[in-house]
C-alpha cells in the first residue's frame, strides 16, 4: 500500500526528493550580528541555483536581487481577476547547529525503531520522538549525524520548486498567477525586513515553513529581544580588595533571579517565556541576551517588565555597578493582521483537505517571515513541510509528507483559480 496521500503526491515525489537532496548540500547557514543582506555568501549559491532552475521550468522573469531575494512569476491559466498568490520559503538554515557539509541519507521504507546515523553516534529514537514513531513505511531523510539536515526550510523550497515545475508542465491545471519568493536570513529574524511587498505584487502568500503534516498556522508569538548589559569595576585581582565589582557574578545572580516557571522548557501551548540564550562576561562587563515571547502583547510587556525589574534590582545591590536593558521588537503575532482576510486561511484549509489531510490548526511557538509580512500588508499564514527536530543534528523529514505539502500547493492553486 502506498503511503502517499495521493497519486499526485506520488508523482511529484521523485523530483521533490532530487531537488531537496541537492539544496541541503549547499551550506546556507545564516549568521547573527552581520550587517548587510544576506548575512552569508552561501545563501547566494542556493539562490542563484534556484533562479537557474526556475528559468529551466519556464519562469523567465526569475531573478535574484541585491539583498539575496529570489522572485519569479508563474502566469495563471484562468481568465478573470483571480488574485495573485505568493509562495514563500527561506533558503537559510539555523546558525544553532553545524550546517556545513550536509550529507543527506534516505532511509527507504522505515521499519520503526531507532535510526542510527553514521557520525557522532547520533540516534533518532522514536521513543523520544513521537512524530517519528508514526512514520513506519515512510522514506525518512536525515543528515549523517554531525550536521543539521536543513529541512528547515529547504523542504519548503523543494516543495515549492517541485509544485511549480509540475504546474508549469501542466497548463491544463487551473491556477491563478503565482509569485514565488525565496528569502534569506529568516533564522536570524531578518527574512522579511528587506522584502519588497509591492514588487512581489501578491494579494496574499503562504510560507512553506511549518512542520507536522497538515499544520496550518495563522498565529505566532509576539517576540522581542532584550540585551542586558552589566558594567562592573575591573581591578587586578591581586589589588582588588574592596574595589573589584564583578559584572560576571552579577549576571549570574540576575539569571538565577529570573522566574523559573517562565522558561521555554517549563511552558507550552499559549504560555510565554523569558529565555536567556547567550551570556558573555568578564569582571568588567557582562552581557545577557534573551528572547521574550508571548501570544498576548500585554503579557509580553509584563514579562519584559519582570526582566527589567529583576536586572535592576540585582544590580542595584552594588551601587558601583550599572545595568542597561535594551529591548528590541522582533515580530508581532500575525493573527490580528490575518483576521481581516479569512479567505486566505480558508483556501489553505480547503487545499489541505483536498489532499486528503485533516488541517491541524496550532499556534506557532515562534515566529515566521509571515509574522512581519502580514503586518506589512501581505497576509501570510504558514503551511506544513513534513520536517521535524529543526535546528539539530537529529533533524529529519518524510518524503511522503514533503510530497503531501507539494501536492497541497498544486491543490491550493486550484482552490484560488476556482474562486
Ligand atoms: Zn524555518
Amino acid at each position: 500500500m502506498s503511503l502517499f496521500t495521493s497519486p499526485l503526491a506520488e508523482e511529484i515525489a521523485p523530483d521533490l526528493l532530487d531537488r531537496f537532496q541537492r539544496y541541503v548540500r549547499i551550506d546556507t547557514q545564516s549568521q547573527r550580528d552581520i550587517e548587510g543582506s544576506p548575512s552569508t555568501a552561501g545563501q547566494l549559491d542556493l539562490s542563484r541555483l534556484l533562479v537557474e532552475e526556475l528559468r529551466a521550468v519556464g519562469l523567465q522573469d526569475a531573478e535574484l536581487d541585491d539583498n539575496g531575494y529570489v522572485m519569479a512569476t508563474l502566469p495563471g491559466t484562468v481568465d478573470g481577476d483571480t488574485p495573485v498568490v505568493g509562495l514563500l520559503a527561506h533558503v537559510d538554515t539555523s546558525p544553532d547547529a553545524p550546517g556545513r557539509g550536509v550529507e543527506p541519507i534516505v532511509h527507504r521504507a522505515y521499519t520503526g525503531g531507532p535510526i542510527e546515523l553514521p557520525r557522532n553516534d547520533t540516534v533518532l529514537d522514536p521513543a523520544a520522538m513521537p512524530e517519528l514513531a508514526g512514520k513506519e513505511g515512510h522514506d525518512i531523510v536525515t543528515s549523517s549525524g554531525d550536521t543539521l539536515l536543513g529541512a528547515d526550510d529547504k523542504a519548503g523550497v523543494a516543495e515549492i520548486m517541485a509544485a511549480i515545475a509540475h504546474l508549469a508542465a501542466h497548463p491544463e491545471l487551473p491556477r491563478p498567477t503565482l509569485r514565488i519568493g525565496f528569502t534569506p536570513d529568516e533564522e536570524i529574524g531578518q527574512g522579511a525586513s528587506r522584502f519588497d511587498v509591492e514588487r512581489f505584487g501578491a494579494a496574499c502568500a503562504y510560507t512553506m515553513d511549518g512542520s507536522t503534516v497538515g499544520e496550518l498556522q495563522d498565529e505566532t508569538f509576539s517576540g522581542v529581544e532584550a540585551i542586558v548589559t552589566i558594567r562592573g569595576v575591573d581591578v587586578h585581582p591581586g589589588f582588588a580588595t574592596g574595589k573589584l565589582v564583578n559584572a560576571a557574578r552579577l549576571a549570574g545572580r540576575v539569571l538565577a533571579a529570573l522566574p523559573a516557571e517562565l522558561t521555554p522548557e517549563a511552558t507550552s501551548g499559549r504560555q510565554g517565556f523569558i529565555h536567556p540564550y547567550e551570556v558573555t562576561g568578564t569582571a568588567g562587563k557582562a552581557v545577557i541576551r534573551l528572547i521574550v515571547r508571548d501570544f498576548d502583547d500585554d503579557l509580553l510587556e509584563r514579562h519584559v517588565a519582570v526582566l527589567r525589574a529583576t536586572a535592576e534590582e540585582v544590580v542595584a545591590s552594588e551601587p558601583r555597578a550599572s545595568v542597561d536593558v535594551d529591548v528590541r521588537r522582533q515580530y508581532p503575532n500575525m493573527r490580528s493582521h490575518l483576521e481581516p482576510f479569512p479567505e486566505v486561511v480558508e483556501a489553505a484549509e480547503r487545499a489541505i483537505r483536498d489532499e486528503g489531510i485533516e488541517p491541524l490548526r496550532t499556534p506557532i511557538r515562534g515566529g515566521t517571515d509571515g509574522s512581519l509580512l502580514s503586518e506589512m500588508g501581505l497576509p501570510t499564514p504558514n503551511v506544513f513541510t513534513g520536517g521535524h527536530e529543526y535546528h539539530s543534528v537529529r533533524e529529519w523529514a518524510s518524503v511522503q509528507d514533503m510530497a503531501a505539502a507539494a501536492a497541497t500547493i498544486v491543490r491550493l492553486a486550484e482552490v484560488w483559480a476556482r474562486r
